[in-house]
C-alpha cells in the first residue's frame, strides 16, 4: 500500500495549452494518505477519470509529478504501478469462466493455486456469484459481468492502490448498495489505499472517510462528509452537497453585519473589506421559518419528503429551501425566515471567507 502524492500536477488534453481554461485538471498538490478511503465527487465532466487515470497510468500529465511513497512514477507504465483499476464498463475476459476471471490477477502474479482457490471463493462471496464459478462470462448480463469487473480489482491484496472509476454505473440499485458495502469492508478490513469516483453524493459519503469535491477542473474542497456540510469551502460544495444544497443569496457584509437588499441580518464572524461577488451561504436545515422573528419570505411550496419537509419560498426575488420537522406547524400567517448565525457562511467570488471571531 502506498502514500500517493500530486505534486504540481495539471493535465490538458491540446497541445499547447494557452490559458486554464485549456486545462482539463487544473494544478493540483495533495497527499493521499496511506490506507484512507477516498471520494472523487464531482459533476460528469469536471476531470475525474482524467485525474484517476493519471494516478493509474493510463495518461501523462502535462506537468507535474506523482509519487507512490517516495518514488517517482509520473513516466511508469500503469503494470509497474501494482494498482487495481475497475472501470464503469465491465473489462472481462468472455471465453474465460466467472472462476477465471476472478483468479486470473492472481496467477498473472504467480501465486499458489491453493491461494488462488481460497481467495477467488471469497471474493465470489462478496460479490453474490458463488453459483456461477464455473459459467463462461460470455452470455453473462452487462451487471455481472461488472461484479466480476469489481471482483477482479478486489482480488488482490497486496496492491498499492485501488481505484474505481464510478463502478456501479450499470448494477442494479440494491446490488449498488450490497457492493458498495462490501467495498467498504474490504477497506476495513485490509485497509487499502482507495480512491472510489462518482458524482452521487450518496455514494461518495457513504463509502468515504475523507471527500474530495471536483468542479470544472479543479479541486474546490477536501473534507469529512461533516466539514462539506458544516463548511463548504466554495458555493459549489454547498450547492452540490445535501439535499436541497446549501442555499446562497447575494448580500453586502460589512463587520458582523450582512445586508440583503439592505436589510440588516447578524453575523456570529466579523469580516474586513471583501471584493468581488459577496454571498452568505445558509443550508436549508439552519434556516427556519416563523410568525415573529426574522426576515420576510414568501412560501410557494411545501414538499413531504417523509422524514422532513421541504419548504420552497421566496426570499428577495431570490429562492431558497428550508427544512421543516415532519410534524412543524406551517401556517399562513408565518411569514418570516431566521437564520442560525453560527451557520451562516460568507463567501467572496465563491470562496469561504474565514472571518474572525466576533
Ligand atoms: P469526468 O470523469 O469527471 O466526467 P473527464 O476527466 O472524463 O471528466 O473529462 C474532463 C474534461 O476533459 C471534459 O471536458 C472532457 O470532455 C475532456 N476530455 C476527457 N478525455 C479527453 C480526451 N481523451 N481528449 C480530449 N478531451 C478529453
Ligand atoms: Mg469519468
Amino acid at each position: 500500500m502506498a502514500k500517493i502524492t500530486l505534486d504540481n500536477l495539471a493535465h490538458s488534453y491540446m497541445p499547447n495549452p494557452a490559458s486554464e481554461d485549456d486545462y482539463a485538471l487544473k494544478e493540483l498538490n495533495h497527499v493521499w494518505e496511506d490506507g484512507a478511503a477516498y471520494a472523487l465527487l464531482g459533476a460528469s465532466g469536471c476531470g475525474k477519470s482524467t485525474l484517476l487515470n493519471i494516478i493509474s497510468g493510463l495518461l501523462t500529465p502535462s506537468q507535474g509529478r506523482i509519487l507512490f511513497n517516495d518514488t517517482d512514477v509520473t513516466r511508469s507504465p500503469t503494470a509497474e504501478r501494482n494498482i487495481a483499476q475497475v472501470f464503469q464498463f465491465p473489462v472481462v475476459y468472455d471465453t474465460m469462466t466467472v472462476r477465471d476471471n476472478l483468479a486470473f490477477p492472481l496467477r498473472n502474479r504467480g501465486r499458489a493455486e491453493s491461494e488462488v482457490a481460497e481467495r477467488v471463493q471469497e471474493i465470489a462471496r462478496m460479490i453474490g456469484m458463488e453459483h456461477m464459478l464455473n459459467r463462461k462470462a460470455r452470455g453473462l448480463g452487462a451487471d455481472e459481468k461488472q461484479k466480476i469487473s469489481l471482483g477482479r480489482g478486489m482480488v488482490r491484496r497486496d496492491v498499492n492502490a485501488l481505484l474505481f472509476d464510478e463502478p456501479l454505473t450499470v448494477i442494479d440499485p440494491h446490488m449498488k448498495w450490497e457492493l458498495r458495502t462490501q467495498l467498504k469492508r474490504l477497506h476495513n478490513e485490509f485497509g487499502h489505499t482507495m480512491i472510489y469516483v462518482t458524482h452521487d453524493q450518496t455514494e461518495a459519503l457513504t463509502f468515504a472517510d475523507r471527500v474530495v469535491v471536483m468542479h470544472d477542473g479543479r479541486v474546490v474542497q477536501i473534507g469529512t462528509p461533516e466539514e462539506l456540510f458544516e463548511r463548504p469551502e466554495h458555493t459549489f460544495v454547498g450547492y452540490f452537497i445535501g439535499s436541497p444544497g446549501m442555499n446562497v443569496i447575494p448580500a453586502k457584509v460589512d463587520g458582523n453585519r450582512a445586508y440583503i437588499e439592505g436589510t440588516e441580518l447578524p453575523l456570529a464572524r466579523g469580516y474586513g473589506a471583501l471584493k468581488g461577488k459577496v454571498a452568505i451561504g445558509v443550508r436549508p436545515e439552519y434556516a427556519r421559518l416563523s410568525s415573529s422573528e426574522g426576515l420576510p419570505v414568501r412560501v410557494r411550496r411545501v414538499e413531504d419528503v417523509g422524514r422532513h419537509k421541504i419548504i420552497r419560498a421566496e426570499f428577495f426575488g431570490h429562492e431558497i429551501a428550508i427544512i421543516a420537522g415532519e410534524d412543524d406547524r406551517i401556517g399562513a400567517d408565518m411569514t418570516r425566515v431566521t437564520f442560525d448565525p453560527a451557520h451562516v457562511n460568507v463567501y467572496a467570488n465563491d470562496w469561504l471567507v474565514a472571518g474572525e471571531a466576533a
